[in-house]
């Protein structure tokens, strides 16, 4: 099949708010008057990024599903993405796969595909992601204040603890690796949270590499440091009772990677209306902490002792 015909038949479907779309040099878009673009790229890489041999639906999910985040984690509406992608070779059946996860997570949040590139080499898949804020309403890293409760949506640590398992690091029963493996593979980006968030609150981050490293981010970004306390950090049922109880469970809630959920932070007059925005999306928010005025980052285990977050892997402050 010519490179032609492959985007045609995989990468071309009807677009809903573009004047011109795939088949041309350049797609063409319109923004709304009083809105701004919100413009983000992430590139999936074979070896680094995802096992060769990985499922092409969840890829093609998931190498949409993280550029949505980073909307979300904006306060943005997603609207246009492209994809460059380097596929080794021309395999139908894959690339039909990989077309219908990403075309699935595009459906799921409005999202037209509207260009990209396709060459081969070695399997390497880059998504650009645009979205629209009205000017002066995106939630940005470096506005956290003292005093602000820090929040997270959903549950850390499983999609971690399904990567260690893939790594024979540790081994996970066979039902919970299957709840872990979903939250790895087909990340669920918190898009309505977002954009509910807007004057609310203060800061917010996308949870890409670990709660410790994101939310470093921000206090960098803000020049504050933070207080949490490791008994409201969530993590799912199925890790079971003793899950705060185990070393290598509290890294992964911690420090492990690939949740993308949202960390934010907001003012504490704030409280009862996040507690509202939680039940109306159905979505648990937890209160894991305040900004503090101390440039530091500490974490109080259960008998409120002070964490060594070192052991961690996270080295933010050292
Ligand atoms: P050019 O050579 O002018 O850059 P291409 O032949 O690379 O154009 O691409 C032809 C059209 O297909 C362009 O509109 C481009 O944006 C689109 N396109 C190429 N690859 C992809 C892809 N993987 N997904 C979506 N659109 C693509
Ligand atoms: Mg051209």
């Amino acid at each position: 099949m010519s490179e032609f015909n492959l985007i045609k038949q995989h990468f071309t479907r009807p677009t809903h708010h573009t004047n011109l779309s795939v088949g041309d040099d350049a797609a063409l878009i319109s923004i709304d008057s009083g809105m701004e673009l919100a413009i983000s790229a992430d590139m999936l890489v074979a070896g680094t990024h995802f096992f060769t041999d990985a499922e092409p639906y969840k890829l093609g999910w998931k190498s949409l599903a993280v550029n949505v985040s980073d909307m979300a984690a904006m306060g943005a509406t997603p609207k246009w993405a492209t994809l460059a992608i380097a596929l080794p070779h021309n395999d139908a059946q894959w690339l039909s796969e990989f077309s219908r996860g990403f075309f699935a997570c595009a459906n799921k949040f409005n999202i037209d595909l509207i260009g990209g590139d396709t060459t081969r080499g070695s399997l390497n898949i880059c998504v650009q992601i645009m979205g629209e804020v009205p000017i002066g309403q995106a939630i940005k890293r470096s506005s956290a204040k003292v005093d602000d409760e820090i929040w997270v949506s959903g549950f850390l640590g499983d999609a971690a603890l399904a990567l260690a398992h893939m790594q024979d690091k540790l081994a996970l029963s066979e039902d919970v690796f299957d709840v872990c493996a979903q939250a790895l593979h087909t990340p669920q980006p918190r898009v309505d949270l977002g954009l509910a968030l807007r004057g609310i609150a203060n800061s917010a981050i996308d949870i890409s590499d670990g709660l410790l490293a994101d939310l470093g981010h921000i206090l960098e970004a803000s020049n504050v440091g933070a207080t949490l306390y490791l008994n409201s950090i969530p993590h799912s049922a199925h890790l079971g009772a003793e899950a705060l109880h185990d070393k290598y469970i509290i890294n992964m809630i911690l420090a492990g990677g690939d949740d993308y959920e949202l960390c934010f932070t907001a003012p504490i007059e704030k409280h009862a209306a996040i507690i509202k925005l939680s039940e109306k999306l159905q979505l648990p928010l937890s209160c894991i902490g305040l900004i503090s005025s101390d440039i530091s980052l500490l974490v109080h285990g259960l008998d409120n002792e002070i964490l060594d977050i070192k052991e961690t892997g996270f080295d933010h402050f050292s």
